[in-house]
């Protein structure tokens, strides 16, 4: 319905730690799908934004902190598909780059209290409760219809891996993944990696998603968020200056540098047997470079 299509590619990333342990690393490049409408944003939004049309809503109404990629996504979207979007932001008001190109797209910001934030569903109410154009969209794509979307990954693959790994927010990717491995009934291992502290939450998040079988065949990869949601230390960003330099492919400290970091300390400890091909999915995210550009690129 929406007329935008883009199959992202996969490349193989011929580094020495996977070279000397006899396994095939290969990376989904969903970075490549827009450079705003970024990675599993874009998937994310696809069944959203058919649903939006379908109910005959001209308004998306989303919600994200004031560094959301998906928040960026959404009014880029939005522009780009003829709605008119506002999104809740968590917090003071701040300015920074990425709630700036929020704008540039069109969109309306309102910054709610912390308290007021949580309950998502009173605040849309408040605000929009009377307006028939208004469409509810949850924080971070969070829904089954944006799982729907981020099935398609596996759909577009050329060959069948031994292990796929993606990073975690709101889970809604991997419950995704996990969906079609359900029902192309896959032998593929399916890992996560969440990037907040504390992200064995995110069981329950899939589950809840993938109704009416719980996920109960996913990893979770909890030792890697680093602190916490954007937090990173010395060990992180010289990783990613290190990644980034090898490859010729930009990630971030807060979703893909956690992500590659884990696959990598996964390879070196014996995690993998010679021979698996392994799919790591490059969720996009790159505006979140904007605040970090300073700390990461200067040396
Ligand atoms: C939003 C985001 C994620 C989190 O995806 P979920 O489906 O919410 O788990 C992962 N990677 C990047 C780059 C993101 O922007």
């Amino acid at each position: 319905m929406l007329s935008f299509d883009f199959h992202s590619p996969t490349e193989q990333l011929d580094l020495p730690p996977f070279r000397d342990k006899q396994i095939r690393v290969d990376v989904k490049r969903d970075d490549m799908i827009h450079p705003f409408i970024s990675g599993n944003k874009w998937r994310k939004l696809k069944y959203i934004l058919e649903s939006a049309v379908t109910a005959r809503k001209t308004h998306l109404v989303t919600f994200g902190g004031a560094w959301s990629n998906h928040l960026v996504a959404t009014a880029c979207a939005g522009a780009k598909f003829g709605f008119k979007t506002t999104a809740f932001v968590r917090g003071d008001e701040v300015a920074n780059p990425v709630l700036s190109l929020c704008r540039v797209f069109g969109m309306t910001l309102i910054f709610a209290a912390r308290s007021a934030y949580r309950d998502k569903s009173a605040l849309f109410n408040t605000y929009f409760g009377g307006d028939e154009q208004a469409y509810f969209v949850d924080e971070g794509g969070y829904s089954t219809l944006g799982a729907e979307g981020c099935r398609e990954i596996i759909g577009e693959l050329g060959e069948t891996y031994d292990h796929i790994f993606c990073a975690c927010g709101t889970g809604t990717t991997l419950a995704g993944l996990h969906m079609e491995k359900r029902s192309k009934k896959l032998q593929t291992a399916l890992h996560g990696v969440p990037v907040l502290a504390g992200g064995d939450f995110l069981k329950e998040a899939v589950s809840r998603l993938c109704r009416p079988i719980p996920a109960d065949d996913v990893s979770l990869h909890t030792d890697y968020h680093f602190g916490g949601y954007a937090k990173s230390n010395e060990t992180l960003t010289t990783f990613i200056r290190w990644f980034c330099a090898s490859t010729g492919i930009l990630i971030e400290p807060v979703y893909t540098g956690k992500l590659f970091y884990a696959v990598f300390d996964l390879a070196n400890s014996g995690y993998f047997q010679p021979g698996d091909k392994i799919l790591v999915i490059h969720t996009g995210g790159i505006t979140g470079l904007l605040g970090m550009h300073a700390r990461l690129f200067t040396s």
